[in-house]
């Protein structure tokens, strides 16, 4: 079997896997990306948040996501009943970007996976990865090319960027089961005909439902006219609803009133889609010449929009690792990665655990909230869950604590 050698070598071409390609190119590196599919293709998670663009500007692509056309997106509105709030990302505790994108993700993993292959990465679309053997002196995979063939791959550094696909979790058994409730969404895109000046297409719009308070619906606008429309539920809400995945939206849809009248003209045209059961973690999140980015890690729930935000700062923080370890250092994965990664995924767990709840809800829509608090949040729902100067990333479970005996009915 054709042996190939190359530095870095890359599992998937979605957002964390480009964008550390990008960065190690940056530092001179050889890069392989291995990706399943053919791109452009469809995924889910289409609203970014304003910390993403730190990472995707450190790895040099900003000019092609602003190029690229999407959406501009400046903040997250929250409906219940006829209640409206909104946060505008620019009003923030934490220095750095306030604005961001709405992104149709066939389009937007496209611009950054040619991206990383303009700064030099090679990049295989239709390759999968089939085996991989972590035992020795270097990680070595096998993939399978679109012609039927194998060959093996030899790196002195494995990055497992293949999201849900979780390739090393599932060959390594560092699968660890998700201490949340299995939930579920169901999905689609339509042509929403919202009459301008009714609907910010400027901010993702969160719509918690009239009587379950872990049921909630996202309206995400494109540039194009275009919306993402979803709702995200208990595995046991959704499966209530009968038919076919575009009939159980529309039902969905039709029990919140104020989304129902939002949407009236809407034009259904895509057939909408399921998932259920994505929230993941595993034991670890690096081992021997291998490190996980992204959702082939953990993914906590898509409530915040905070996915794409993980996946890039996971491949910012690999990268300096890597550049540390090939420069003849001993890099503590645990200490530099592992444990600086996961501080911010925990601050966004103590909010989504709130949020579920109900006690997050309830802060959102206070109607007598104080400026300095709704700053320090509006940092959070901006993806700065990593700044430990915001009292609320420092101190989140208590400080939110607080807060929601304050703002409770
Ligand atoms: P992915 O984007 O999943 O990319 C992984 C790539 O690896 C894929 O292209 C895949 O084809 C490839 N791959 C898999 N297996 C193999 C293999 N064996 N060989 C080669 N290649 C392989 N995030 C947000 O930021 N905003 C949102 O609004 C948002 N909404 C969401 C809504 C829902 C319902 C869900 C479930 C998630 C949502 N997310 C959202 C999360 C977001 O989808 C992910 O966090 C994000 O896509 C993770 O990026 P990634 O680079 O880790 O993986």
């Amino acid at each position: 079997m054709k042996v190939e050698k190359t530095e870095v070598v890359i599992i998937g071409a979605g957002p964390s896997g480009s964008v550390a390609a990008g960065l190690l190119r940056k530092q001179g590196r050889q890069v392989l990306i291995l990706e399943r599919e053919q791109f452009p293709r469809f995924s889910i998670g289409e609203s970014l948040l304003p910390q993403s663009m730190e990472y995707i500007e450190e790895a040099g692509m900003l000019q092609d996501v602003v190029e690229a056309g999407f959406q501009y997106k400046n903040g997250a509105a929250f409906v219940r009943g006829t209640r409206y709030t909104e946060f505008d990302f620019r009003e923030k505790f934490t220095q750095g970007w306030g604005t961001t994108y709405q992104v149709q993700r066939a389009h937007f993993d496209h611009v950054l996976a040619l991206a990383a292959e303009r700064k030099g990465a090679t990049l295989r679309f239709r390759h999968t990865v089939e085996s991989v053997d972590v035992s020795g002196a270097t990680p070595e995979l096998t993939v399978r090319s679109p012609e039927g063939e194998t060959y093996r791959v030899q790196a002195r550094f494995l990055l497992d960027a293949s999201g849900f696909g979780r390739v090393l979790p599932r060959l390594l058994s560092l699968e660890t089961p998700s201490n949340f409730p299995v939930r579920g969404a169901l999905f689609t895109h339509v042509e929403d005909r919202v009459a301008p000046g009714t609907f910010d297409r400027t901010k993702i719009r969160i719509t918690t439902h009239p009587k379950h308070v872990h049921v909630w619906y996202w309206t995400i606008p494109f540039s194009n006219g275009r919306c993402s429309l979803g709702v995200v539920a208990k595995r046991e809400y959704l499966e209530q609803f009968q038919g076919t995945e575009t009939e159980r939206l529309k039902a969905i849809v039709a029990e919140d009133p104020e989304l129902t009248k939002l949407l009236k003209d809407a034009v259904w045209d895509t057939p909408a889609r399921a998932i259920t059961g994505y929230a993941a973690n595993v034991k670890s999140l690096w081992g021997n010449g291998f490190a996980l980015l992204g959702n082939a890690g953990e993914f906590l729930d898509p409530v915040f929009s905070s996915g794409v935000t993980i996946a890039v700062k996971s491949a910012s923080l690999a990268a300096r690792c890597i550049a540390r370890s090939f420069a003849g250092e001993t890099v503590d994965w645990e200490r530099d990665y592992a444990v600086p990664l996961k501080s911010g995924v925990d601050t966004f767990r103590t909010f989504v655990e709130s949020w579920y709840e109900g006690g997050f809800q309830d802060v959102i829509f206070h109607p007598n909230s104080s400026p300095e608090i709704r700053k320090m949040i509006s940092s959070i729902l901006a993806g700065y869950a990593w700044d430990k100067e915001n009292p609320f990333v420092a101190d989140s479970k208590r400080r939110l604590g607080v807060l929601e005996k304050l703002c409770a009915p």
